[in-house]
């Protein structure tokens, strides 16, 4: 190549630099209005403001100094599927109609996993695709079969197999190493257990920052589950200062923050960044098997005559769940049960419908069902009135606590009503958590593997672009969260029973 040539060369690459990074810089800086959202299932302050005190946290601290900060007040139940889906529509579950991991069909009674299709509320990403927003969403529970929007949607639990819209981006995810839940639960030795789920949170983040790249998108929202499930299973060693895993859980959050921070550089200036968990968590010691509770004062009969291989089913079923958590259980059983949607189904509990007044929806932080078949209207609400009454009062024995905060006839908490709604809503007390079925020979149980499990209380943080300084959110609950991201847009939706928590905008 001659002078000439190597000069012209040279002036045409400084030219195509300089315009790729005006382009850069027109979409990262001076660039539309973005959202980004990130979810750390089971997050509570309970945790993270020592942790933040002590200057564990940096990046987290850094957005809570510089935006809005609170408790973020989940759903009843207490547990992910209605807690995610309450966040993503911005109604409760008596809207929407996911209450948890299971619940019974109205009419039959028939146990079931509710799915994305049975969710009857409008994602929030629905309406913003309908104001031509463009949307990546990585790992949201509840999400699975994933519906079509404008954007990418990676369907987290409790899908049976990475499922996305649109649907060729799976195969892509799977090459690369992508799952959507780390191996095995409580039951998995300790060392093991965490690298996986470090390998399972790093694969996620690194995925999420190349489509954050990659992607053209206005709301960009990715959960990390994991954080929920270190929770459930190193809670004990945490408190106890156990010497080889007592710091795990502090070192999983770190790992946390600097994802935190990572989602954050990159997403740009023009960015409000919402940090948001489904839930908080805290120390669990004793399950409480609430069907054996509803046999035991003659709500519930037993099935007698029934299938015996369904019985047996129901023992290995009973103790999986002891050894492990439900959301394992479920994606095992919709595996086993060959992993097409509308093959998902739970094992039944062996409850005689057609002779109970009174049962749970399923395995795992149940709620009640009065049944409707054979006890009459004027009749049900006395029964659930009473039956209410009677867990108000019930304690446990051995160390005399009650073992429920909460225990609410449905109407008492909720103002809209949908098909399969239960007919009594419950909030186990610290310590407790409640399980469904029936075949134990005790109302309680401890010395669990599980030592961690749910509370109400999550957290909230809004900060970035728009968003006031040092401002601190009273009262706010899972589903202000949802108007507050179409508020960044100048988006409403009147199908939504939240409200944006008040003050945390500049301009309102
Ligand atoms: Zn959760």
């Amino acid at each position: 190549m001659d002078r000439t040539g190597r000069v012209f060369l040279f002036t045409a690459s400084i030219i195509v630099c300089v315009s790729i990074f005006s382009m850069m810089a027109e979409s990262k800086e001076v660039g539309k209005q973005r959202v980004l959202v990130i979810g750390i299932d089971a997050a509570t302050w309970d945790l993270l403001n020592p942790w933040i005190e002590d200057g564990q946290l940096p990046n987290i601290a850094h957005l809570a100094e510089e935006g809005a900060i609170g408790n973020l007040t989940s759903v009843l139940p207490v547990i992910s599927p209605a807690a995610w889906t309450s966040f993503a529509t911005g109604t409760t579950p008596a809207k929407h109609g996911v209450f948890g991991y299971q619940q019974r069909r109205e009419g039959s009674y028939e146990n079931y996993v509710p799915l994305s299709t049975d969710a009857k509320a409008k994602w929030f990403w629905e309406i913003l695709g309908e104001h031509g927003k463009r949307s990546v969403i990585i790992n949201m529970p509840g999400t699975y079969p994933p519906g079509e929007l404008n954007g990418i949607l990676i369907s987290g639990e409790v899908a049976v197999d990475i499922a996305t819209y649109p649907p060729e981006l799976a195969e892509q995810l799977k090459s690369k190493g992508y799952s959507i839940e780390s191996k095995g639960y409580v039951n998995t030795p300790k060392d093991e257990f965490l690298e996986d789920l470090n390998k399972v949170t790093d694969k996620r983040a690194e995925i999420g920052l190349e489509m954050m790249e990659s992607e053209d998108w206005d709301l960009f929202f990715i959960v990390f589950t994991e954080s929920d499930r270190i929770q459930h299973y190193l809670w004990d060693d945490m408190e106890n200062k156990d010497k080889k895993y007592g710091g795990e859980m502090l070192k999983y959050f770190q790992r946390m923050d600097s994802i935190v921070g990572e989602f954050v550089d990159k997403a740009g200036n023009n960015t409000t960044t919402f940090v948001v968990s489904d839930h908080g968590a805290g120390r669990l010691k004793k399950r409480f098997y609430l069907d054996k509770w509803l046999e035991e004062q003659g709500y519930l009969v037993a099935e007698s005559s029934g299938n015996p291989l369904l019985k047996k089913a129901e023992l290995v079923f009973a103790a999986l769940l002891r050894s492990t958590g439900i959301s394992e259980v479920v994606r095992n059983f919709v595996i086993f049960f060959g992993g097409e949607p509308e093959k998902i189904k739970p094992p039944e509990i062996a409850v005689d419908l057609a002779n109970s007044k009174a049962f749970s929806s399923g395995y795992y932080e149940p709620a009640i069902y009065i049944n409707r078949n054979i006890v009459s209207e004027n009749e049900r609400e006395k029964l659930a009135g009473e039956i209410v009454e009677k867990l108000r009062r019930l304690k446990d024995g051995k160390t005399g606590q009650n073992v429920f905060i909460r225990a609410s006839r449905a109407d008492e908490i909720y103002n809209a009503s949908s098909p399969d709604m239960p007919d009594i809503f419950l909030e186990s007390n610290y310590n407790y958590s409640v399980v469904g079925g029936l075949r134990y020979p005790w109302l309680f149980e401890s010395g669990l593997r599980e030592t961690g499990t749910h509370r109400i209380k999550g957290i909230f943080i809004a900060s970035g672009k728009g968003v006031r300084k040092g401002v601190v959110v009273e009262d706010a609950s899972l589903i202000d969260v949802a108007p507050a991201i179409l508020g960044v847009f100048g988006i409403a939706d009147e199908n939504m029973e939240g409200k944006v928590p008040g003050g945390i905008f500049e301009k309102s």
